[in-house]
């Protein structure tokens, strides 16, 4: 039986790879320090003999006994929220933590996917954005923390690829949205269905016109899964095309939720990129592969799982 390894494995990604991988067959190691994440997205696995979970810190050496046959690097902070209040670990997963599990994939002969992102694109001055693009990236920016650790994190993947002949993939990963985003986490799915269940007005930062493209975790799971599958070793976008703006998105959720709340505008932040569009010629054509949950669809389902949520973890301060 083929055997995975998931770094951040009780994230919000990361639990739902958790879930695809024992769902084929595989016996899965979930990794997490549980700085972001929550033992409460994989805790139906506990009972299951082919999950097990390590609880540790992938930016310091990581050991895993026996065999592996492949290796999902999907830990790290996420949100600005969440990496602006930690850069410094969020440089160090996205470098160390990345230099590690190169080493453990090369130790154990294990093919290696790591999750990057549309941010390697900065605030992109070509739209769509596709993978030939080489971005337009702040190095110094309050987002660079992120955005350069996971520019890193693609040479030093593409350096074991060329150098080592390790059996590498790169996913970059346009926004995503789900069942267990934590509510508070900043991120505007979870912000603004937040903000309607709990009576508050909507926050939309600048004027609204920044857009973005939401892909339903569903189907960014599959894509992954199939890049995993593939030979492909160049990175490729995974992500919906379907863009909007933050204000209609705003507008949408108004709509959705049935509150009456308004909706009220706030700085927008330091290099908050102004336009982002996934362009997924490469996922189509090489892994037949394209998003088939269209946001409207997907918004109701996660409605529908934070409205389940106690009151509790509905007015949580944030960590
Ligand atoms: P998340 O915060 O829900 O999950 C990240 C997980 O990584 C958490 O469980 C956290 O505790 C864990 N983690 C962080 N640092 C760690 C470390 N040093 N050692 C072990 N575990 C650690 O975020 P997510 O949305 O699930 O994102 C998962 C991955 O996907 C990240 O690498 C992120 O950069 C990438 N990604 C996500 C999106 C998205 O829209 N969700 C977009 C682009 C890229
Ligand atoms: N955003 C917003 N209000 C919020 C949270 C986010 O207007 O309460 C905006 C944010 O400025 C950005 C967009 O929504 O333009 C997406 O933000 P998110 O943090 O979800 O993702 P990212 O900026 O990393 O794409």
């Amino acid at each position: 039986m083929k055997r995975v390894l998931i770094t951040g494995a009780a994230g919000f990604l990361g639990s739902h790879l958790c879930d695809r991988f024992i769902a084929e067959g595989f016996n899965v190691i979930g990794m997490d320090n549980l700085i972001t994440g929550d033992l409460k997205n994989i805790e139906h696995l506990f009972p299951l003999e082919r999950f097990e979970f390590h609880h540790h810190d992938v930016s310091k050496f990581v050991h895993i006994s026996g065999n592996l046959d492949y290796i999902l690097h999907f830990a790290s902070p996420a949100s600005p929220i969440d990496y602006l209040k930690i850069p410094i670990q969020t440089l160090k997963v996205g470098s160390l933590g990345t230099l590690n599990l190169l080493g453990l994939a090369k130790e154990k002969s294990a093919r290696i996917l790591v999750a990057s992102t549309s941010e390697v694109y900065g605030d992109p001055l070509v739209h769509p954005q596709n993978e030939d693009y080489y971005g337009n990236v702040s190095p110094i920016g309050p987002r660079g923390v992120y955005d350069e650790a996971k520019r890193f994190m693609e040479s030093i993947t593409m350096a074991y690829h060329r150098h080592h002949g390790l059996d590498t993939r790169i996913v970059r990963i346009f926004n995503t949205y789900g069942s267990r985003m934590r509510l508070n986490d900043g991120r505007v799915v979870p912000a603004f269905i937040g903000q309607a269940l709990r009576g508050e007005d909507l926050t939309v930062f600048g004027d609204g016109s920044q857009t973005r493209s939401f892909t339903y975790i569903d189907d960014q799971v599959e894509g992954i899964y199939r890049l995993l599958m593939s030979d492909y070793v160049e990175p490729i976008n995974i992500g919906n095309p379907d863009e909007t703006t933050i204000l209609e998105f705003a507008e949408e959720i108004i709509k959705l939720t049935g509150t009456d709340q308004k909706i009220i505008f706030k700085p927008l932040p330091k290099d908050d990129p102004l336009q982002r569009q996934p362009d997924i010629t490469r996922a189509r054509e090489i892994l037949g592969w394209e998003p088939k949950v269209h946001r409207f669809e997907g918004l109701k389902i996660v409605y529908e799982y934070f409205k389940s949520l106690s009151q509790d973890e509905l007015y949580q301060a944030h960590r």
